[in-house]
C-alpha cells in the first residue's frame, strides 16, 4: 500500500481529486510542484502597513460580525489588533469561520493590504501558521482541491515519508541536498536561492532517473528473444543491391554491416537507431533488411509517419520487390494480410495488436521515429519476445544526449551521398517576394525543375486554418504564375487523391506543389530543386531542416527561400548552415535539451524540471551515474527504487 493512503485527511473524495491531477502515490504528490509562490515572509506591525503591502501580521481577534450584503452574499467582518494598532479583515461566504477564529485568540494572517472607505483592510487573507509568515506555494488548481489543502497534505507527507535517496557519499560528493530537503524547498522555499538550488538538484535527479531508466530498458531488452532466428541470404542481398540505380555509400555499407550482425543468426532482438540527415538514404537500408526477412519466409513491417510517405515507400519497394510480397496498409487501405509472408508498409503500429500476426513478424522498421513515441515499439512485443527493431530518424542527436539518454540503443549514422550540393538558403523580405516568384517561374521553365511551396503551420491543432492558408496560397499562385501547372496537397485529401497528386509531381506533370507541412517528412522527388517556405518563423529549426531536406536530393543546385520579414536569429542561422548537427547544436544551446528530448519523445514529456539549457545538468548527471555504478551492481533494487516514478 502506498503511504499516500495513510495520510490523515485523504478520504475517497480527496483521493479522486488527486487522481485527476495524476497523483496516485506519495511520490507523485511530492512531485506536484507549485505553479507559483506568494511571498508572505515579511511579518509587520499593523501600524507599519501601507496599501499594497504583501505581509503577514500576528493579531488578536477582537470582534466578529456576520452580515448579508444587498446582493445576498454573506460577509464576515473581523476586527483584529496587535500592540501597534487595529485592522479590519473581510471574508465572504465563510460563516463557519466564527468557530475557527475565536474572539480573544491570536492568529497569523497574510495577504495584500487594501483599503475600504478610506481605511486599510485585509480581504480574504490566508491564516494559520502553515499558510503565512513564509513563502507559500500556489498549485495548479483543480476544483475542490485548493492550494491550502495541498499545502497541508504535502507537509504531512513530507514529514511521514522519506524518499529513497542516492547513497550519502555520492550525494555529498556531487553537492546534492538530501532529496526530502530539496522537495521541502520546492514547496516551502526558505528563500529564493534555496528554491533555485532545489530546482537544479531535482532536475539533475530527473535526468539521472532517465539515464537509469535507459540502462534498465537495455537490461530488460537484452532478456528478450526473437520468435524466429533470421539467416543471412546472400542471393537476396545481391538481387536487391543490383536492382538499385546507385552504389551504397561507405556509411550505408557500414550501417548495413552493423545491422547484419544485429539481425542474423541471433536470438537477441536488435534495437538499433539509424540516424542520418535528411536525404542520406535511409530507405535503402529498410529495403535491405525487410527483403532479408522475406527471404526467410517471415513478415516485416515498416511504420511510416504519414500516408504520403507510406505510399512513397511502397512505390520505391515495388521497383525491387514483387508486388505480391508487398502490402500497403493505411488508414484508408485496411486489407487484412493473407497468410503469406509479406513486407507490410503501414502508418499505424496499432494494427498489429493481433497475436496471430505478431507471431509472424520478424522485423520492424520505424521510419522517422521523431514522429512517434517510443510506445509504438511496444505494440510489437509479446510477453517475452520481440521482433528486431530498426528505428530511423533524421533528427540529429547531439553526442551528449546520445550518451546520456539513449544508452539502451545501438546507433548507426549515415552521412550524405557524394555529389550533393548544399542547398542555398535565402531570407526574402516582403518587398522582394514578387521578384523571387518571377525568378522561380523562369528557373522552373528553363531547367524543367520543380518547386515546393509550403504554407505556414497555423497551430498544430487548427487543421482548418492551416488548410485555408494552403488554399489561399494555391489560388494566389495560380493567378501569379499562369504558365505553371500547380497542385495543392494537404492531409485532409482522400488517399487516392493524394496518391495521384504525388505521382503527378514525381513524374513532373505538375511543376509546383503547394502544400501544408504534410510533406515535411521523407518525401523524395530528386528533380525538385526549389523550396519556398511561407512564414518560416512558425516552424522550429528541426522542422525547417526537414522541409529544406525535400530539395538538394539530386545533382543540381537547389534553393530554399524563406518568405518573411522576421529577424529571428534562428532563421539567420538556418540560412547559413545546411548541417542538421549544427542546427541541433544551436537548438541545444539556445532552447535547451528539452527541445530535442521533446522531439524524441523520450520520457521528457513527463519531466517537470529538466527542460531548458540542461546540457550542464546532463553532464553532471552523467558523472553521478559513473560513481553510482558500483552501488547498482551491489544493490539490485536501488535502480528500481530510484527510478520508481519513471518505471511505474
Ligand atoms: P532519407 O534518409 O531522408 O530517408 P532517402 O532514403 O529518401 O533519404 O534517400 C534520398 C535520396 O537519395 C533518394 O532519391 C535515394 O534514391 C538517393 N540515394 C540513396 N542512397 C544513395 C546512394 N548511395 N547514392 C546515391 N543516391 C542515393
Ligand atoms: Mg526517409
Amino acid at each position: 500500500m502506498d503511504i499516500l493512503q495513510t495520510i490523515p485527511g485523504i478520504g475517497p473524495k480527496t483521493k479522486k481529486l488527486l487522481e485527476k491531477l495524476q497523483i496516485y502515490s506519495a511520490k507523485d504528490l511530492l512531485y506536484h510542484f507549485p505553479s507559483r509562490y506568494l511571498d508572505f515572509s515579511q511579518t509587520k506591525n499593523i501600524s507599519d502597513l501601507i496599501v499594497n503591502d504583501v505581509a503577514t501580521i500576528k493579531a488578536q481577534v477582537i470582534s466578529f460580525v456576520n452580515l448579508k450584503t444587498r446582493r445576498g452574499i454573506s460577509m464576515q467582518k473581523i476586527m483584529v489588533s496587535d500592540s501597534s494598532g487595529q485592522i479590519q479583515i473581510i471574508f465572504f461566504n465563510q460563516d463557519y469561520l466564527r468557530s475557527t477564529l475565536k474572539i480573544g485568540d491570536k492568529y497569523s494572517f497574510a495577504g495584500t493590504i487594501g483599503s475600504f472607505s478610506g481605511k486599510l483592510c485585509l480581504t480574504s487573507p490566508e491564516y494559520g501558521d502553515l499558510h503565512t509568515g513564509k513563502i507559500v506555494p500556489i498549485y495548479p488548481q483543480t476544483a475542490g482541491l485548493s492550494s491550502k489543502l495541498l499545502r497541508k497534505l504535502i507537509t504531512q507527507t513530507l514529514s511521514l515519508y522519506k524518499l529513497p535517496d542516492l547513497p550519502d557519499p555520492i550525494r555529498t560528493k556531487h553537492h546534492l541536498e538530501p532529496i526530502n530537503d530539496s522537495l521541502l524547498n520546492m514547496h516551502f522555499p526558505a528563500n529564493y536561492d534555496k528554491l533555485e538550488t532545489s530546482q537544479q538538484d531535482l532536475a539533475i535527479r530527473e535526468i539521472l532517473e532517465l539515464q537509469l531508466r535507459s540502462m534498465y530498458l537495455k537490461q530488460s531488452w537484452d532478456k528478450r528473444r526473437v520468435q524466429k532466428v533470421l539467416i543471412y541470404k546472400k542471393d537476396q542481398e545481391q538481387k536487391i543491391i543490383s536492382s538499385l540505380s546507385f552504389e551504397l555509400t561507405p556509411s550505408q555499407a557500414i550501417a548495413w554491416e552493423e545491422i547484419k550482425t544485429d539481425i542474423f543468426s541471433t536470438k537477441k532482438p536488435a534495437n538499433r537507431l539509424l540516424e542520418g540527415d535528411v536525404g542520406s538514404g535511409k530507405t535503402v537500408l529498410a529495403l535491405l533488411c525487410c527483403t532479408q526477412a522475406l527471404a526467410n519466409s517471415t513478415t516485416s513491417v515498416i511504420v511510416a509517419p504519414t500516408e504520403i510517405l507510406a505510399m512513397q515507400h511502397y512505390q520505391k519497394f515495388s521497383t525491387s520487390v514483387d508486388s505480391k510480397d508487398l502490402l500497403l496498409l493505411t488508414g484508408s487501405k485496411k486489407a487484412k494480410p493473407d497468410n503469406n509472408p509479406k513486407i507490410i508498409i503501414t502508418t499505424h503500429a496499432i494494427f498489429f495488436k493481433d497475436e496471430a500476426l505478431l507471431q509472424k513478424i520478424s522485423l520492424v522498421v520505424i521510419d522517422e521515429q521523431h514522429k512517434f513515441g517510443v510506445a509504438q515499439r511496444s505494440y510489437f512485443e509479446t510477453k517475452d519476445t520481440s521482433p528486431h527493431i530498426l528505428t530511423m530518424t533524421a533528427t540529429p542527436i547531439p553526442r551528449t544526449v546520445n550518451l546520456a539518454l539513449l544508452g539502451h540503443l545501438d546507433i548507426s549514422t549515415l552521412s550524405l551521398p557524394p555529389g550533393r550540393l548544399p542547398v542555398k538558403t535565402y531570407i526574402v523580405p516582403q518587398q522582394k517576394q514578387s521578384d523571387c516568384w518571377n525568378w522561380v517561374d523562369t528557373q522552373i521553365s528553363s531547367h524543367k525543375s520543380q518547386a515546393y511551396v509550403v504554407t505556414p503551420l497555423i497551430e498544430s491543432s487548427e487543421i482548418l486554418d492551416t488548410l485555408s492558408a494552403a488554399q489561399t496560397t494555391y489560388t494566389d499562385l495560380r493567378e501569379k504564375l499562369p504558365n505553371q501547372s500547380i497542385a495543392l496537397l494537404h492531409g485532409k485529401q482522400r488517399s487516392a487523391e493524394k496518391e495521384k497528386i504525388m505521382a503527378d509531381f514525381k513524374d513532373n506533370k505538375t511543376n509546383i506543389l503547394v502544400s501544408t507541412p504534410v510533406i515535411e517528412v521523407g518525401v523524395d522527388v530528386p528533380n525538385a530543386t526549389i523550396m519556398v517556405i511561407l512564414s518560416p518563423e512558425r516552424f522550429g529549426l528541426a522542422q525547417l531542416h526537414q522541409l529544406r531536406g525535400r530539395v538538394g536530393r539530386g545533382q543540381s543546385q537547389s534553393y530554399c527561400y524563406l518568405f518573411t520579414n522576421s529577424a529571428l536569429s534562428r532563421l539567420q542561422v538556418f540560412a547559413k548552415t545546411n548541417s542538421g548537427h549544427d542546427l541541433a547544436q544551436f537548438d541545444l544551446e539556445n532552447r535547451g535539451a528539452g527541445e530535442i528530448f521533446g522531439t524524441l519523445q523520450h520520457g521528457f514529456a513527463t519531466s517537470k524540471l529538466a527542460k531548458t539549457s540542461d546540457l550542464e545538468l546532463i553532464k553532471k548527471a552523467q558523472k553521478i551515474l559513473v560513481d553510482l555504478k558500483p552501488y547498482l551492481s551491489k544493490k539490485d533494487n536501488l535502480l528500481r527504487e530510484i527510478t520508481q516514478v519513471a518505471l511505474n
